[in-house]
């Protein structure tokens, strides 16, 4: 009798403690939450989040690939026909990023206000997951750095213009084939 009085009361020490951590976790909210998420690595983005692997690059023509097959179908449809038009000419335009699910943006920026010191900072190169063309699926990185130049000179035939003169990799669809892009912004924080 008196060990199980012990325990119960050990057991409702217990609680006590895991209910007052629980109430701390919920107190320090969501951006606690990715804070640390951000410190042990930026969370667990995978390819369901339109993840791709650094160094790596997809095929506009991935459709099982979520940051490929969950882009705008207009802006899709404007890059597959700039990027078999590069092949013809000896370039393949790969997709570095595209889709991305909010959570994973969210970790991005957590990432880069890590890396730049601060989140103004890090806004230049990063949007918020409410401000982001990317998580909307209407827009696209491309590589390798000569698809990028290429896609800069011959995009606006396609409608694909270059938003901000810091990332001659990322386009959005701007404008009618062969229309003018809007004057570009200095970087993503403009
Ligand atoms: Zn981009």
């Amino acid at each position: 009798m008196r060990t199980g009085r012990r325990r119960l009361l050990v057991g409702a020490v217990a609680l006590v403690v895991l209910s007052t951590v629980g109430v701390w976790v919920a107190g320090s909210g969501t951006a606690g939450i990715r804070g640390i998420a951000a410190m042990i690595g930026g969370g667990s983005s995978g390819p369901e989040d339109g993840a791709v692997p650094a160094g790596t690059r997809l095929s506009p023509f991935d459709d099982g690939a979520p940051a490929v097959g969950k882009l705008d179908a207009a802006l899709l449809a404007a890059l597959r026909k700039a990027a078999t038009d590069a092949r013809a000419k000896g370039i393949e335009v790969g997709v570095t990023s595209g889709w991305r699910s909010r959570d994973y943006q969210q970790g991005l920026l957590d990432r880069a206000v890590v890396e730049h010191g601060s989140l103004d900072r890090a806004r230049r190169f990063v949007n918020t997951p409410d401000s982001s063309t990317h998580v909307a699926g209407k827009a696209v990185d491309v590589g390798p750095t000569d698809a990028a130049y290429w896609m800069a000179q011959y995009g606006p035939r396609y409608g694909l213009c270059q938003v901000y003169s810091n990332e001659v990799w990322h386009y959005e669809l701007l404008t009618t084939p062969g229309g003018t892009c809007p004057a570009m912004l200095p970087d993503a924080a403009g």
